[in-house]
């Protein structure tokens, strides 16, 4: 951008010849009539304008008011101005605001020669004076930086000293040159003592010589080390350190110092170390729980496969633990659960991984054990060595347990499949008496022989008259009268004998049998009913079991409806028994069946009641009578409060939904009582009779009431 002159008179003429005489020389210019326009000017343009020449006598402004403005502006206040005077009246008395050298004037006529003189002279100096401030501003920038540097060493010296992390600074050998409190606290030695000794003073031998290859190996070759190092204290105490150590270079790359950075994590380390082992572990018994367990499994299947090898996996279980437990109280408890951990450690190969699943559960693994024979043999060492006492509290317990067995791959190829297998056939050893151990392989083999063996006898047994039909009362708890009976299926076997319903239902039900089954029961025990009400016993009720096969049947309601025509049975008469899971499946459709049911005259009612998820708001939707509370709250009723509360409960409910209720299971008199105290209504259980065949049931008809 070329830099200009500002010429400023009012008389037109003055400016032409001027700028004549300006441009002749070489200079630009720019002129203006006046002081304001002038300032105008200066204000976007003070950048370029170097000189003002300007007229003293301008009618609006004069020469000296427009040049005090423009001293008296920061970005104006430097620009040399040179007046042109008509004499020199005056001038000194005018002037003496202004001389601080850069203000100069020059008399009119104006002599050229004297006029060019002076602009080159302030020129001159223009230039000078704007190197000068080049130079200062260069300074001033340079001693900016100066501080800026003081400042940051300040600041980086708080830092050092009071970083938590402990700093150290090391010349090429190792040397130390300084240290900061964090790193003479953590080593525990004083500054005095350090300096100048090498870093090997805190060696802790816990790395060997590979370390510390890579560890110069990468200083060396990327400038940077980081990781974990156990050192030495002053006192010998070890500790681990998260160091990251740096080389220091000069500009030609050469390593002058080393620093070093640590944080120790002694604390953290071991505090990672134990949640790990606490995700891993059994609290009690410090062994691996299931899931350090399954990782094992895994592990060893992997090897197992590579070898194509067989091992043996054992879920063990303390039998009735649970009472035991209550008996001898739970510190006692968990003293002999560890007793027997580590009779186990003693009984058990070297290479076994014991674990601890909960409760009085335990997995082994024994990775070399690949033989059935082998496992039998170690299953029933296992069992004889943990019938010897244990001694707690100075008193002898005995237990007994029972192990499910299972070999990997046949009995699962992965650790989940195989654990969930042996533990499904340890309760099944558990279910059998306990105090012995199975395979998994034979476990399901049995029952798979066992159910298809069960399915072909049980149709033979239709047609071979083997399935008949039990009578078991149901009391009316304030008379004493027997009002009905339920009819409970019964399977004579003729080698095995009876067979309880609880084990051939199922499977009944599983292969489509139980149609048929339920068929002939609801027909014999309605026919029954039907026989008894012609002996005088017309008020007799009798209650017919659904299974949920049953009960999802589409033509259910058309067979009740032709075997109550077919038996001549009043429909009141008759009662369908439902467990609350059958209605709970399907809600809407279950009350559909329910209603032609109702409608029929049938009564229905709730099967075990209290152990499904019935609420009562489904309640009142069901057209129910009957609610038969479940045999497991009465079987406790007597000593366990929270069973009492339910019985109670339900009873009390009944009353409220205008429903009939019935105690199942009832042994005992003070169940009886307590039943009769709390209003329920009928009972029925073995303190009355057990389920008998129509003669003898016949005959507890004939013999009248129960005493209540
Ligand atoms: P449930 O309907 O709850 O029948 C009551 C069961 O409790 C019967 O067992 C009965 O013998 C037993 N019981 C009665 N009083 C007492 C007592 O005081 N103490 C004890 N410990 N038990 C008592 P059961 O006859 O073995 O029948 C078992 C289950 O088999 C029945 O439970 C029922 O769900 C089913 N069931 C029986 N007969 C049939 C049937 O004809 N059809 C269908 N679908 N299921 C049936
Ligand atoms: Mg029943
Ligand atoms: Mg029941």
């Amino acid at each position: 951008m070329t830099r200009k002159i500002l010429i400023v008179d009012d008389i037109k003429e003055n400016l032409l010849s001027l700028g004549a005489l300006l441009e002749s020389n070489d200079y630009s210019y720019i002129s203006s009539s006046g002081g304001k326009e002038a300032l105008k000017i200066l204000s976007t343009q003070h950048g370029i304008i170097d000189l003002i020449i300007m007229d003293i006598n301008m009618p609006e402004m004069d020469g000296f008011q427009t040049a005090k403005l423009i001293k008296d502006r920061p970005k104006t206040e430097n620009i040399p101005i040179i007046f042109l005077t008509a004499g020199r009246e005056d001038y000194a008395k005018k002037m003496s605001g202004f001389l601080d050298g850069s203000v100069d004037f020059i008399e009119k006529p104006i002599d050229d020669v004297v006029l060019l003189s002076r602009i080159a002279a302030f020129m001159k100096f223009k230039k000078a004076h704007d190197e000068l401030l080049r130079l200062n501003k260069g300074l001033h920038k340079k001693i900016l930086e100066c501080e800026r540097v003081e400042e940051k060493l300040a600041l980086s010296s708080i830092v050092f000293e009071n970083s938590i992390e402990g700093i150290v600074i090391t010349d090429v050998e190792g040397n130390i040159e300084l240290t900061n409190p964090a790193f003479l606290k953590t080593t525990g030695y004083e500054e005095k003592e350090i300096l100048g000794e090498n870093m090997r003073i805190l060696k802790s031998g816990k790395q060997d010589k590979e370390f510390y290859q890579e560890f110069w190996g990468s200083i060396c070759g990327e400038g940077h080390w980081e990781g974990e190092i156990w050192n030495k204290k002053k006192d010998g105490g070890i500790y681990l350190e998260y160091l990251s150590v740096m080389s220091i270079k000069n500009a030609n790359g050469e390593t002058l110092r080393y620093v070093g950075f640590f944080t120790d994590v002694t604390d953290r380390n071991e505090a990672e170390r134990l949640l790990i082992h606490n995700a891993l572990h059994d609290t009690l018994t410090g062994l691996p729980n299931r899931l350090a367990f399954n990782n094992a499994i895994n592990d060893a299947i992997k090897k197992a496969e590579e070898d194509s090898q067989l091992m043996t996996i054992m879920c063990i279980g303390i039998d009735r633990f649970k009472k035991l437990n209550d008996t001898i109280g739970h510190g006692a408890g968990d003293e002999l659960l560890k007793q027997v951990v580590k009779r186990f450690q003693i009984i058990t190969p070297q290479s076994t991984i014991i674990s601890r699943l909960g409760g009085s559960e335990f997995a082994f693994l024994f990775p070399e054990i690949s033989h059935e024979d082998d496992a039998f043999a170690l299953a029933h060492h296992i069992l004889e060595e943990i019938k010897s006492p244990f001694k707690i509290n100075g008193n002898d317990n005995y237990i007994t347990a029972s192990i499910g067995i299972g070999i990997f791959p046949n009995d699962g190829e992965t650790s989940e499949i195989l654990v969930k297998n042996c533990i499904l056939t340890l309760n099944r050893v558990k279910e059998q008496g306990g105090n012995s151990f199975q395979l998994f392989n034979h476990v399901m083999n049995m029952k798979a022989v066992e159910m298809v063996n069960i399915e072909r006898n049980l149709r033979k047994a239709l047609v071979k008259d083997e399935i008949i039909v039990y009578y078991q009362p149901k009391v009316n708890i304030q008379t004493g009268k027997i009002v009905g009976a339920e009819a409970l299926v019964r399977w004579v076997r003729p080698e095995e004998g009876m067979v309880s319903p609880a084990k051939f239902i199922p499977i009944a039900e599983e292969s489509g049998l139980i149609c048929l089954i339920g068929e002939w029961v609801l027909r014999e025990a309605c026919r029954q009913a039907v026989e008894w009400h012609k002996c005088g016993h017309e008020d007799f009720s009798i209650a017919v079991n659904l299974s949920s096969r049953q009960f999802q049947e589409r033509d259910l309601v058309a067979t009740v409806r032709s075997t109550l025509k077919e038996t001549g049975l009043d429909p009141n008469k008759l009662e369908l028994e439902i467990t609350e899971s059958i209605i709970m499946g399907d809600v809407e459709s279950a009350i559909f069946t329910m209603k032609e049911l109702s409608v029929m005259g049938a009564k229905l009612s709730i099967d075990d009641f209290g152990t499904g998820y019935s609420s009562l708001s489904y309640l009142k939707r069901f057209p129910i009578n009957t609610l038969k509370v479940d045999r497991s709250f009465i079987c406790d009723m007597t000593e366990n409060i929270d069973d009492a509360a339910i019985a109670t409960t339900i009873i009390s409910m009944g009353r409220t939904l205008n429903l009939k209720v019935i105690a199942e299971g009832v042994e005992t008199k003070a169940q009886m009582e307590f039943l009769k105290k709390h209003n329920c209504d009928e009972i029925q259980g073995f303190y009355f009779s057990k389920p008998l065949p129509a003669n003898e049931f016949k005959e507890l008809l004939d013999n009248g009431d129960f005493d209540t």
